[in-house]
């Protein structure tokens, strides 16, 4: 069945708490959601998310939306969906970069694809390898007492065992005083990672590092900015704890440069960064014929992104530094009538067609920015 409509939606949902990273502090998401209909009235469903605006990294859900409609539609009214590979090798033509404009239109085809066929999405990507993955949660509430008070709550309910702090925000020597109080009160029963968000320089790294690494911190997410790639491949020579590329690998062209040129040694994977579920599979191949342990990130996604991102991780071989799909913890509502399932301080990969979400159409309405938008 031919692909009938492609409907972009930008929707605001409120978090749970405050989410403190260096550049930003969230307290409601954007979310980019896309619809695909097609001529039998099947739709596929995906969502796409940016943090901050343009503050994070250079794609807003505005500028998402608008090259959507503008330049990448076109290339999919009319066409079957069960294409989506050959349509976005025709669209990676068409349209440079646009990575998360990308990532939203492919998913939302291989949703509607997958339930097509009655399958679930991983079916289309390979074939799944877990049932269930290493769930992390990030500690970014910006007070010590109320991060430690949280660490210790998510300990007890089996929640999260894998604890990523965010410090590129204030003074860094405080920060890593921040880490070290969080590590003796809860190092011994969890792992404990940091994220800096690009947003030492490298002095300053080499400082803040060492007093992690000695602490026993186990993972370092992008101290420095994105274009300091020199700068990585000397922290990475230079220290014991693993060094990940995160906002520094989108394209699997950037990420065979990281690996190539050790600019980290591990790499944080995001469906959106990279430009969809297939292109996500290209990057984790490179990592792993690299040597490079892998993370499967979160652009802080609800629900229904956070199982695209679960479909396409479950067929990746191994997480050496589990996941983040936490999205849904986060936020203070759903679009969808169902939700990812945590147990056992892993999430639980959906079953269900597609990627196992079922839209709730009036939460979407609800969360819609322009009800003008045909939301029947
Ligand atoms: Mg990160």
């Amino acid at each position: 069945m031919k692909i009938r409509s492609v409907d972009i939606y930008i929707l605001d949902i409120p978090t749970v708490r405050p989410h403190q990273l260096s550049m930003h502090t969230i307290t409601a998401q954007s979310i980019v959601v896309a619809r695909i209909t097609n001529e039998g009235g099947l739709e596929g469903w995906a969502e796409v998310a940016t943090i901050g605006g343009a503050s994070y990294g250079e794609g807003t859900p505005e500028a998402i939306k608008a090259n959507i409609d503008q330049y990448i539609t076109p290339h999919l009214l009319g066409r079957n969906p069960n294409d989506f590979s050959k349509i976005m090798f025709e669209v990676s033509k068409a349209v440079r970069g646009n990575h998360f404009a990308k990532a939203v239109v492919e998913e939302a085809m291989i949703d509607l694809a997958a339930k097509s066929k009655n399958i679930p999405a991983y079916e289309l990507l390979g074939g799944k390898i877990h049932d269930s993955l290493p769930l992390a949660w990030t500690l970014a509430s910006g007070d010590t007492g109320r991060d430690i008070e949280e660490a210790k709550e998510l300990l007890q309910q089996k929640r999260h065992k894998i604890f990523k702090l965010k410090i590129g925000k204030g003074d860094p020597y405080k920060n890593v005083e921040h880490v070290l109080k969080i590590i003796a009160a809860v190092g011994d029963q969890a792992r404990v990672t940091v994220d800096v968000n690009q947003a030492w320089d490298e002095t300053i790294a080499n400082y803040c590092i060492e007093a992690l690494q000695d602490g026993g911190v186990s993972m370092v997410e992008q101290p420095l900015p994105t274009w300091n790639y020199e700068g990585m491949a000397r922290l990475t020579e230079r220290f014991k704890v693993p060094i990940m590329a995160d906002e520094s690998a989108n394209s699997v062209h950037d990420v065979f440069q990281i690996t190539k040129h050790r600019y980290g040694n591990c790499i944080a994977l995001k469906p959106c960064k990279h430009g969809g579920l297939m292109e996500t599979k290209k990057v984790a191949a490179i990592a792993e014929g690299s040597g490079f342990g892998l993370y499967g990130g979160t652009m802080i996604e609800s629900s229904l992104g956070s199982a695209a991102c679960a479909a396409v991780y479950a067929t990746i071989s191994e997480f050496e530094f589990g996941t983040e799909i936490f999205g849904p913890l986060l936020f203070k509502d759903r679009i969808t009538v169902n939700d990812l399932q945590f147990e056992n301080f892993e999430v639980i990969i959906p079953d269900g067609p597609g990627f196992g979400m079922e839209i709730d159409l009036d939460k979407v309405r609800h969360y819609a920015r322009d009800y003008s938008y045909s939301l029947s």
